[in-house]
């Protein structure tokens, strides 16, 4: 049975998109009565749940505040790990000479030179080299695995020429980003806790993973040593404040979320040991791991009692890359369940976890066609079906409401640490030019997540405050960064 739909019907389901962007024309169309009348008491609720007013941003940045103080007081004290990263001395401009990086975190490594100038010259020259890693050595020995990521460095060093220049009698050093558990107990050493993201390396657990690559360079006869071990937010910190001292936090958000600042050492009743010479450390807060005052859905709880860590990473699933596509799939397929949204059948490709990627919402959020083409062009991959124009437009509200609520909560746990840094230091945060470096695939190409994160922190901080607060790309900062901390913690004085 066919029905003509009017305006207000339509209109309705637009109540929850930004504001600020312009009304899409009025259409009359044909639609199957059923499937829209239902879903939308569906996407009704869905906006009502994940709704992100003031209170409710403002809860969370007071929550992430305390937490991160509960986690500075004694491990074990709260959802955030706020993990010691020993790096106390930042980047300057003034470093000068040659060094590299390496980053392992996934199924590449990535190796990089830099040549730095100094304060005048600043970036003389940067190469980098990305490398797969295969599948047996993700489960063979440690030393198998190390070995083959030295004689990749070593590969990569032997080409070193041109405006790359070692001084006569020195030894390479190297920025180390490992983005895998480590505990650490100094700049240059962690010991690993655990693999994760399919590693499963025998023999590494326990052990010092700067020993390791240290001790496969020396196998392969490479002269080069880690001076910095650091994960990749610490990086990204690091490499954004090479070119702005005003940069105090910096926010990964991609696959995963992760933050990490600069905080003052006498504000860190945990650290014992040799004190810092700056007074100052970088903390990383892992603040994937946060989970108060979210507001959730019963679509967040059913994934999350699916998913490899149940109640675990609660902020991370609710705010990042990896999660996002499946939450809006998990709400289509409610609404083909219950509201036969794509006709009278379930298309069983819906039922597939993780078959809708936040990289295919955010592409359907993009699209300004009066028809909606892309989205129809994208469900149609993801369904199997090609869906009406009404039911294009609610899956764009859908998509909508679940990317306001991640950037609006992201933004206010960027909020959360600002408060924290600015309780202890009245007016050295608010007062002044701060900025945030964010990096990661998420917040690099989806422009409605960036504008709702900067939207929510701009309500919270009110008009004045969010002057000072600059949100900016650092785009790649975290190889660059790993190795300015080796130059920052050289062995040779500078
Ligand atoms: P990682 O976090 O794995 O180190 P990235 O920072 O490159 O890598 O982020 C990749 C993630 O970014 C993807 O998993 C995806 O969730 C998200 N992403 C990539 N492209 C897009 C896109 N066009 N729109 C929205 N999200 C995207
Ligand atoms: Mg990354």
């Amino acid at each position: 049975m066919s029905l003509t739909v009017a305006p207000p019907v339509l209109r309705s389901f637009h109540s929850g998109r930004s504001s600020g962007r312009p009304p899409r024309p009025r259409v009359l169309m044909t639609v199957r009565s059923s499937n829209t009348v239902s879903a939308a008491p569906i996407l009704i609720k869905l906006q009502r749940d994940c709704a992100t007013p003031l209170p409710v941003l403002r809860h969370v940045a007071d929550a992430m505040a305390a937490d991160m103080r509960a986690g500075l007081e004694a491990d074990g004290r709260s959802d955030l790990k706020m993990i010691l990263s020993y790096v106390d001395a930042l980047p300057t401009g003034n470093e000068k000479g040659l060094f590299y990086a390496l980053d392992l975190g996934g199924t590449n490594f990535r190796v990089l030179r830099v040549q730095l100038g100094g304060k005048d010259e600043h970036v003389v020259a940067t190469e980098f080299e990305q490398v797969s890693i295969p599948q047996e050595l993700m489960s063979g020995t440690s030393e198998e695995l190390f070995d083959f990521i030295a004689s990749g460095l070593a590969t990569f060093a032997q080409k070193e020429a041109g405006k790359f220049c070692l001084p006569q009698g020195r030894t390479r050093e190297l920025g180390f980003t490992f983005s895998f558990p480590v505990k650490q107990t100094s700049i240059d050493s962690g010991i690993l806790i655990k693999w994760t993201k399919g590693f499963a390396v025998s023999g590494t657990a326990g052990k010092d993973v700067v020993a390791c690559l240290n001790e496969a360079m020396k196998r392969q006869g490479l002269n080069m040593r880690v001076s910095a071990l650091v994960n990749d937010t610490v990086g990204t910190l690091a490499g954004a404040r090479y070119w702005d001292n005003d940069v105090m936090v910096a926010v990964i958000l991609g696959t995963g979320t992760n933050a990490c600042y600069v905080e003052r050492v006498d504000a860190i009743p945990k650290l014992h040991g040799p004190n810092s010479k700056s007074g100052r450390m970088i903390v990383n807060t892992e603040w994937g791991a946060f989970s108060h005052g979210l507001p959730l859905t019963e679509f967040d709880r059913e994934m999350d009692a699916g998913s490899i860590n149940p109640g675990e990473q609660i902020f991370e699933k609710t705010i990042s890359g990896m999660y996002l596509g499946e939450i809006v799939r998990r709400v289509l397929l409610k609404m083909a369940e219950d509201a036969r949204l794509f006709g009278d059948c379930v298309p069983e490709k819906l039922r597939m976890p993780f078959s809708l990627r936040t990289p295919d919402i955010c592409a359907m959020q993009q699209d300004s066609s009066k028809d909606f083409e892309v989205v129809g062009s994208i469900l149609h991959d993801v369904t199997g079906v090609s869906p009406d124009l009404i039911t294009r437009k609610i899956v764009v509200d859908v998509c909508d409401t679940i990317a306001k609520r991640g950037g609006r909560l992201a933004g206010a746990g960027i909020v959360g640490i600002l408060q924290k840094m600015e309780d202890d230091s009245k007016g050295l945060v608010f007062g002044k030019r701060t900025v945030v470096a964010m990096d990661g695939g998420l917040y690099e190409h989806y422009p409605q997540y960036r504008s709702y994160l900067q939207d929510a922190v701009t309500e919270l901080l009110g008009p004045e405050t969010s002057k000072n607060i600059v949100i900016e790309h650092s785009k790649d900062g975290s190889g660059i960064g790993a190795a300015l901390l080796a130059a920052t913690n050289s062995m040779y004085q500078h």
